[in-house]
């Protein structure tokens, strides 16, 4: 029996999560769910989106499944997945956007993995205003922070077979941060020789990723061209309704879909699942469920292939509900 932390998420999340859920049981995992709130649904109830009972249960747990959370704007809150990865020190976010066949893309055989730092840069939340017409956020790089990052994309390259590691930068421009970023991943991959390395300035990396994807495999980076880059990615595999995210620390995990809460198709049970039903499949092999998440992810896969039952997104007409009672029958079949 596994204790996960549940966080069931704004917007689609809901319904998403509700679909993980059924898929989970019907692979027969063994797991006590303790749910918590987080998101504009929690200021409602806690007076906070980020209630500490909901980080301390994710310290505890060390195992966390989370829909999408809605960041008010201008509401003062800043966002609660960010200050939820700062809180729990979950430095590694790991987007692998991968085709299924079948899936409505001009691309194919899409095989990529973004390895995001997800504690500074930007996110780093340092911003100020300089008298009322002007406005400073200042990028934070340090050589603790890519150190183990790097670190961490070549050992998830080691761990899952993979060939190469690409850093992506900005180092031309940002000499100072881009600039220690790009040296620490030098150094490090110096280290693993085994591993083929390179560098790619990220706009050049943007061009290629369209025009050349395939000759991509892992890529590590900094906070923000993470962000931008593993939507880009998404973009390549069917859209964000596809792709999967594990945020890792070195005591706690969280698995969420890539995409945010997509507030306009809420409670029409019109979301693709595909995003939440990867991110428990990558929770269940973190748990060590390997052959629930294969069986999961198969049955997935044939189902996408066949086109009939899944949502808009991928070209069928069946809601998100349908779509996860199909797999479900199919799991069990
Ligand atoms: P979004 O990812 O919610 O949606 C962008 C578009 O992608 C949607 O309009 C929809 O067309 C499509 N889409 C996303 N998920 C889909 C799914 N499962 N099925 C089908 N189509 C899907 O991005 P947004 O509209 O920029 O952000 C909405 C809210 O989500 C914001 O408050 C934002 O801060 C938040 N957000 C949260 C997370 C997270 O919790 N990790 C990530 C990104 C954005």
């Amino acid at each position: 029996m596994h204790k996960v932390t549940l966080i069931m998420g704004d917007g689609i999340g809901p319904e998403i999560a509700e679909a993980a859920l059924v898929v989970i049981e019907a692979a027969g995992v063994n797991i006590e769910w303790e749910e918590v709130g987080a998101g504009e649904g929690a200021i409602k109830i806690h007076g906070t989106p980020l209630p500490d009972a909901t980080i301390a249960s994710l310290r505890k747990n060390g195992v966390g499944l989370k829909g999408p959370l809605t960041t008010p704007i201008g509401s003062g809150f800043r966002s609660v997945n960010v200050a939820m990865r700062m809180e729990l020190d979950l430095y590694a976010n790991i987007r692998p956007s991968k085709t299924f066949p079948g899936v409505l893309s001009p691309y194919r055989d899409i095989d990529l993995v973004v390895v995001r730092e997800n504690t500074e840069d930007l996110y780093a939340g340092v911003e100020h205003m300089v008298g009322s017409d002007a406005a400073e956020s200042i990028k934070i790089i340090t050589r603790k922070a890519s150190e183990r990052i790097v670190r961490f994309a070549f050992e998830y390259a080691i761990d899952h077979n993979r060939r190469k590691v690409t850093a992506v930068h900005k180092a031309n421009i940002l000499k100072l941060s881009d600039g220690l970023f790009l040296e620490t991943a030098r150094q490090v991959a110096m280290k693993y020789p085994q591993i083929e390395f390179e560098d790619r300035i990220v706009d050049n990396m943007a061009m290629q990723l369209v025009q050349k994807p395939q000759q991509y495999d892992v890529m590590v980076m900094p906070n923000l061209y993470g962000d931008i880059l593993s939507d880009l990615c998404a973009g390549l595999v069917g859209g964000l309704g596809m792709v999967p995210g594990a945020n890792f620390g070195d005591r706690a995990a969280l698995f969420e879909p890539v995409h945010g809460s997509a507030p306009k198709y809420a409670g029409k049970n019109r979301a693709n699942p595909t995003a939440m039903i990867m991110a428990a499949v990558l929770m269940l092999r973190h748990l060590g469920e390997k052959e629930a998440a294969r069986r999961i992810e198969a049955a997935l896969a044939a189902q996408i292939y066949e086109g009939k039952t899944v949502t808009p997104d991928l070209g069928g007409a069946a809601g998100t509900r349908e779509m996860a009672a199909a797999l479900v029958r199919r799991i069990k079949a």
